[in-house]
């Protein structure tokens, strides 16, 4: 327990040493623009890395981190520290591998399989990743994929999710933060209209409140009951909205529209030393109690969706 609530930190990204498979974003962006060039793109982007970790306080990411069975006894140790139930590892390596490191602390971890929906087998992959490996969900990037999401070459791979009942977290918006992706033809959420549509005994989840695009979130969310949204990240990209938003007006609005059964509570956390980003759980914590948010409400988003979502005994 955290305070008195169960806490379940359904966005966290293992800090693997192993890549997921697939070429980087800056594997790709050298072939698209050159080393020198794709050399100034990384210099932008750790410009704003740099004042984001300012504005928030966090250490800057180990140089050297250990091995992966270290970094996930680190992160067991931090489920403790900080009283919470489960964290759920949204990436991790490959699925196999981050299938081994949730096997070191079940009682703690939860893994998604990651890999692309249009991969050659990607159907299978999600099957197997599910009822052998043991993962309970499916994170995709939507911007970082070649095709239209809603393309039905990638059908069977949701009806795989909707045969397993497993929720799926489809990144939407600017990707990689400042300096990153902010124009694709998958950026909103709105791409996932159709397939949500198709799929309504599927559980969606939009990160971050919808990164930027709250109008298309909010739009998805009325026509699709079976799309909610998670809290997690510093939701930095409210300063780069033209209206005036905090995330205390981001919860007021959804909680408005969408109600507290679809919103669910994340961190976005990773990387050693910071691990858990307790910071963002504290100050979400305030905002709700700010909103004169009763404590069902808070539990609802701090675990119990999420426990729904993943059919864990409340
Ligand atoms: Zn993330």
């Amino acid at each position: 327990m955290y305070q008195d609530f169960r806490i379940i930190d359904f966005h966290v990204h293992f800090p693997a040493r192993r890549r997921p498979v697939g070429r980087s974003d800056w594997q790709q962006a050298v072939e698209k623009v050159g080393q020198r060039r794709a050399g100034l793109l990384r210099a932008q982007s750790r410009a704003y890395n740099l004042e984001w970790r300012r504005a928030w306080g966090f250490p800057a990411p180990e140089a050297e981190s250990p091995s992966d069975e270290e970094q996930a006894d680190r992160w067991a140790a931090e489920v403790d520290r900080y009283g919470l139930d489960k964290v759920v590892f949204v990436t991790g390596g490959d699925n196999d591998h981050l299938a081994y490191l949730v096997g070191r602390h079940p009682d703690k971890f939860i893994g998604f399989a990651h890999h692309d929906p249009f991969e050659e087998d990607a159907a299978a992959e999600l099957e197997r990743a599910v009822a052998e490996l043991g993962m309970r969900g499916y994170k995709v990037l939507a911007p970082a994929l070649d095709r239209d999401l809603d393309d039905e070459v990638a059908f069977p791979v949701w009806e795989v999710a909707a045969k397993y009942e497993i929720p799926v977290l489809i990144h939407f918006g600017i990707m990689g933060a400042g300096g990153g992706l902010a124009y694709h033809p998958n950026i909103s959420p709105l791409k996932l209209h159709n397939v949500a549509k198709a799929f309504p005994d599927v559980n969606f989840v939009v990160p971050h409140f919808g990164c930027t695009y709250i109008f298309d979130t909010l739009q998805l969310c009325w026509a699709c009951r079976n799309v909610h949204v998670d809290t997690s990240g510093s939701n930095q990209w409210i300063r780069w909205m033209p209206q005036e938003w905090t995330v205390q007006r981001l919860y007021r609005k959804y909680l408005e529209t969408i109600g507290a059964d679809r919103i669910l509570f994340g961190t976005d956390s990773s990387w050693f030393p910071r691990g858990f980003a307790v910071r963002y759980l504290q100050d979400q914590i305030r905002d709700l109690v700010y909103l004169g948010a009763g404590h069902e409400t808070m539990q609802k988003i701090l675990a119990d969706n999420a426990a729904r979502l993943l059919k864990l005994e409340t």
